[in-house]
């Protein structure tokens, strides 16, 4: 059949509006309805666009003004009303407008008895109900007690009016006034009864399962407010669907209704505040000046879009001796009021995005170079950093004499380990580099077993602090070993036992040091269902109170109140450098509500954990509920796992962070946050832990540790342990941080081959490559991915010496010292995301900003700007390792602008890193790069320094928390050695630079406008939207705020529904009859024909057999 002209068309049309003969009219509806069943949804839309839902609407009117409405004419009408009007989104406001809906309800109400009638009446309304303000007059007007009265108890007998009947009802609540109406008039209960009863009287043959499934789907509706979830849960709903659904989750025929059912119970599941006193940190810190510890002025950026640059700071710190440096901050924290943190919209040291926003689309602002912000007289002090300038390298006759450091560098780092025994040359990170007779001195008596390493091969090398400090100090050691209660092998060391102050002293874990595990660690399979299993648990709390313990065992702010010593529970703490955990409330024997701290000076970016849990039973499961995190979303859904440390496999020669934890998921919970900027919603993540040992001392962690001790201390090795003849190493203080901790800044390159003038010269004309990592304190990655740089510069491998020779390496560890000290995830001590703070940096709140940005406006000022910037992050949400770079020509070409970009020339050289990190690099993704230049990063490290020191190659480099999901690690989670690997890797790519010689730095597309061989480009690598997860949908929705799982309205289904109705000029049905049609089913099926339908009324309706 061809489709529809217009002519032929609108002659339809215009019959049903205005034709008053019976028979002509049903003869248009019927050619009409053969018309749009012959082809596809584009007919009706074509329909619609032609005015042919007026038309219809104008033909039942007039039809059901009559005094005895025609049955013949108004269920075809009613019919193609029903199938139109699921497609004309607009059908809601047009009834309205010719005061059809009011009559269809009418109708309705006569034809009660009339099942055939009703259903199509109820079709209509459903889908009148699409209009808010339809559905709002329809309920005014009685329309919910009506249709709630078809929807029949269990039954066998017109089920498809029951069924239409549900769906319209449900459509009702597309006004909020209906769905306060069901709450206060007991329709919630009403329907909660309903179903019950369907699903204990289908539940066995699950023959009615779309009934059970449309209810399910009308109580998600019905409970869309408080009052109604209360309603809900006032008559027991929770337990009855948790009840139903278990008998779902077994049977193969309903389990479409579990995930149904599962977000209806905890979208009811009562929602409770996170119990705490306040979201404010446990720590605020007074800031100079009075003023109030801020926000960014970062407008309407959530975390989805702050991934590069943002993350909070919380603060710890330690009070013993040693550790003065770290102590300073937390003095200083503690020392604050902790109600004198309002936070101010508008914080200070933001950045002024209004006026900014044609930053993607216009190429002179991309290009334009913002005025520094600095007086060239106050770039002078910056000489002091660049001692390779000034240094006369006249140590270099006597070999090794030079002295170790300067004094105002020795006053920074602080107290010194007086002996360092001369270490090998430091190897390659990924080579098994022999044991540097450092961590363990009591290796020699029980000589470790290494797990999968070869007989006799040596140990990599500890991370941590004993490698320099545990000869010196045994005492603090053994103070360690007391203070774990651990019965441990080498427990001779114990009878050096000193009493060891425990406030936020680096943990035990980072005193003792890490050697990565030698087997691969494959990303954690998800077990089928998990979140579901854990909700059932949830939930089981508020059915069974009585199996609840409810108790706080470990709370951050009142650590007296918590010694449950001796009890049966686990015992926590993290107060320590880097910890962090607020407050731990014991639920049930084996499971924990884990509740973070906020950032100091903030209520916000709950993230990073890190704590200590002791007094475990081994081989006992225990759960572990993170329930304040704010993410959306987490790697912990796709494959990540915490990591673990245990002292006592660290006392036993294995130390070392493990991945571990078993039944991982992510997902929103019922708890709320009362003061965060960033919505309240919560999230829990819950992982199980088993623990190897009995009395065990174990650390937990979102991922490696890596403290700002462990940073000195691995200063102080390389310190210690380079090669002074070849390497220059100089490390100096850039500033102090805001909580008074030095930042440090090293000096890498080669040392001249004499001090002769050729020699100094060649050194000093060496190209600047600059490198900065941690200024989110949550990415510990960052650091172990730097930590490989380092030991890969200072390194004898040919390459290095090689990049040392062309290059000189200005390296800041740790931007931001005090939020690493004080377990923060994003910020500072100033509650700033410092990494938002590039554009104008304050020099008091945001030191470390301010003065790296000035150590590059120096460089500038004398001609030397760097080759290379590199910024190094962690990304919480991707996999892999991949740059972030900048392009004004991709930046445009992004935006859709429209701005032609064929002809505009630029420097592609930013593309050499990336190309040759594509090379080198197993674990690194080309194809997540992007060199986008997004509004919201402007004021990031990245885009300033690509910006206004004019570096072409100046990055952010992205560290996966979880693994690979290609190359070499594919199906892996990422270790140290993998992160320090591509520490190595980022700088041999360095090299790539100098083959393809040794530009001047500092090219800026705005002096240097050469487009190179596009043919070298990578024009052609695919541009990703760089925030949009990677990751597939869940298996199991982490919201739950949407119904899912139901069909559309427009789903085909509706439309056989139809035509199954229409099927009969009998109106009505007897039971009798329907037992006849039955019986005849019955036949067919043992006749072996199966596409038998059967309508609803009993009659056989058209199938292929009859
Ligand atoms: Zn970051």
């Amino acid at each position: 059949m061809a489709a529809p002209t217009g002519g032929g068309l609108h002659g339809l049309l215009s019959v049903l509006q205005s034709c008053e003969d019976t028979k002509s009219t049903i003869s248009a509806l019927n050619v009409l309805d053969e018309l749009l069943s012959a082809g596809t949804d584009r007919r009706f839309f074509y329909l619609i666009s032609q005015g042919g839902s007026e038309a219809v609407l104008q033909a039942l009117v007039k039809a059901a003004r009559t005094s005895a409405p025609d049955r013949g004419l108004l269920l075809p009408l009613l019919h193609l009303l029903a199938k139109v009007g699921s497609r004309d989104r607009r059908i809601g406001e047009k009834a309205a407008a010719v005061g059809a809906e009011l009559l269809t309800l009418t109708l309705l109400k006569k034809s009660m008895e009339h099942s055939r009638t009703a259903t199509a009446c109820l079709w209509v309304l459903r889908s009148f109900c699409s209009s808010a303000s339809t559905a709002a007059l329809l309920g005014e007007n009685g329309c919910m007690d009506i249709v709630f009265k078809l929807i029949a108890p269990h039954t066998t007998k017109h089920t498809r009016t029951v069924k239409a009947a549900i769906d319209a009802f449900a459509g009702l609540f597309h006004s909020k006034a209906n769905g306060r109406r069901a709450a206060a008039e007991g329709y919630v209960s009403g329907l909660l009864m309903l179903y019950e009863d369907w699903h204990r009287k289908d539940a066995l043959e699950n023959s009615h399962v779309p009934i059970r499934r449309a209810l399910l789907h009308c109580l998600h509706l019905a409970t869309g407010s408080r009052a109604s979830s209360a309603a809900l849960l006032g008559t027991g709903g929770l337990g009855l669907l948790l009840h139903t659904v278990q008998s779902c989750v077994s049977s193969e025929g309903a389990s479409c209704l579990v995930e149904l059912t599962v977000q209806l119970m905890r979208k009811c599941y009562p929602q409770t505040p996170v119990p705490i006193i306040s979201e404010r940190s446990a720590y605020s810190f007074p800031l100079p000046g009075g003023r109030t510890p801020g926000s960014e002025a970062v407008p309407g950026h959530t975390d989805e879009i702050l991934e590069e640059d943002s993350e909070d700071d919380t603060e710890n710190c330690s009070s013993h001796d040693n550790y003065k440096l770290l102590r300073r901050a937390l003095v200083l924290i503690l020392a604050g009021d902790p109600s004198n943190g309002q936070i101010n919209k508008d914080g200070a040291g933001g950045s002024d995005w209004r006026g900014k926003l044609d930053l993607e689309t216009d190429l002179d602002r991309l290009r334009m170079r913002p005025e520094p912000h600095r007086a060239r007289d106050q770039l002078g002090q910056y000489i002091r950093l660049c001692p390779e300038l000034h240094h006369d390298f006249q140590d270099l006759d006597s070999g090794l004499e030079k002295e170790e450091s300067s004094d105002e560098e020795a006053s920074l780092i602080g107290e010194r380990i007086p002996e360092g025994g001369k270490r090998e040359a430091p190897s390659h990170p990924k080579g098994k580099g022999g044991p540097d007779g450092l961590a363990f001195p009591w290796k020699k008596e029980t000589p470790p077993v290494w797990g999968g390493g070869l007989p006799g091969e040596d140990p990599p090398k500890a991370v941590g602090f004993l490698s320099c400090r545990l000869r010196s100090e045994p005492e603090k050691v053994a103070g360690l070993l007391q203070r774990h209660r651990a019965s441990v092998p080498g427990q001779n060391l114990r009878q050096h036992l000193s009493a060891f102050t425990s406030l936020s002293t680096p943990a035990f874990s980072d005193l003792w040091g890490h050697l990565p595990p030698r087997r691969e660690e494959p990303m954690a399979e998800r077990t089928p269902s998990v979140q579901r299993k854990k909700v059932f648990e949830d939930i089981q709390r508020i059915l069974c109170p009585e199996d609840i313990i409810n108790k706080a065992v470990f709370d951050l702010e009142d650590v007296s109140s918590c010694s449950p010593n001796g009890s049966d529970c686990l015992q926590f703490d993290s107060r320590f450098e880097s910890g962090n955990l607020r407050k731990v409330i014991q639920v049930r024997r084996h499971e924990y509500d884990l509740i973070l701290n906020a950032d100091a000076n903030s209520s916000d970016h709950h993230q990073w954990f890190y704590f200590e849990v002791s007094g475990m039973q081994s081989h006992v499961s225990y759960r572990f509920n993170v329930i304040n995190c704010e993410k959306a979303n987490s790697q912990f859904n796709y494959g990540m796992q915490p990591v673990l440390y245990s002292v006592r496999e660290a006392l036993e020669g294995r130390p070392g962070w493990v991945r571990a934890g078993t039944e991982i998921c992510y997902y929103r919970n019922h708890f709320f946050r009362r003061g965060g900027r960033k919505g309240s919603a919560c999230y829990t993540l819950t992982f199980s832990v088993t623990f190897q040992h009995e009395e065990d001392v174990c650390y937990l962690a979102y991922h490696y540790p890596y403290t700002y001790s462990t940073l000195q201390a691995h200063l102080q090795i390389l310190r210690q342990s380079v090669d002074r003849r070849k390497v220059f190493f100089w490390e100096q203080s850039l500033c102090s941080s805001l909580g008074g901790n030095s930042c440090p800044l090293v000096t890498i390159t080669a040392c001249p081959a004499s001090h002769s003038w050729t020699h100094l010269h060649q050194l000093r004309n060496r190209p600047y490559v600059v490198l900065t990592a941690r200024v989110h304190p949550g990415e510990s990655n960052a650091s172990w991915v730097m930590r490989g740089s380092l030991e890969f510069l200072c390194s004898d491998d040919p390459a290095a010496q090689a990049l040392r020779e062309a290059y000189i390496f200005k390296v800041i560890p740790m931007l931001n010292p005090d939020g690493v000290i004080s377990g923060s995830h994003r910020c500072s001590l100033s509650g700033m995301d410092l990494n938002r703070q590039w554009g104008k940096p304050d020099a008091t709140l945001s030191p470390t900003i301010y003065h790296t940005k000035g150590l590059l406006y120096y460089l500038a000022s004398v001609g030397r700007s760097p080759l290379v910037f590199c910024d190094y992050h962690g990304h919480s949400r991707k996999k892999n390792f991949f740059l972030y770079g900048c392009s004004a020509k991709e930046t445009l070409q992004k935006s859709g602008c429209g701005v032609p970009v064929t002809g505009l020339q630029e420097d592609v050289g930013y593309q050499t890193i990336p190309q040759a990190l594509d090379g080198v690099a197993p674990a690194f993704s080309l194809g997540s790069c992007s060199f986008v230049v997004e509004r919201s990063r402007e004021a990031t490290a990245r885009v300033v320094v690509w910006r206004e020191m004019g570096v072409l190659r100046s990055y952010t480099m992205e560290s996966t928390y979880n693994g690979c999901n290609q190359g070499l690690y594919k199906g892996l989670q990422v270790g140290t050695q993998e992160l320090e690997e591509m520490g190595a890797h980022f700088c041999q790519s360095l090299l790539s630079l100098k083959k393809r010689s040794l530009a001047p730095s500092g090219i800026h597309i705005q002096h240097t406008p050469v487009l190179l061989d596009p043919g070298d480009s990578l024009q052609d690598h695919k541009i990703h939207n760089t925030f949009e997860d990677d990751e597939p949908p869940c298996a199991e929705r982490i919201e739950y705020c949407g119904v899912s799982g139901y069909p559309d309205h427009t789903d085909d289904s509706l439309d056989s529904e139809v035509d199954a109705n229409v099927s009969s000029s009998e109106e009505e049905e007897e039971d009798e009859e329907e037992e006849k049609i039955r019986g005849s089913k019955q036949r067919a099926n043992s006749e072996g024909i199966t596409h038998l339908e059967v309508s609803h009324g009993g009659v056989l309706s058209r199938g292929p057999f009859l």
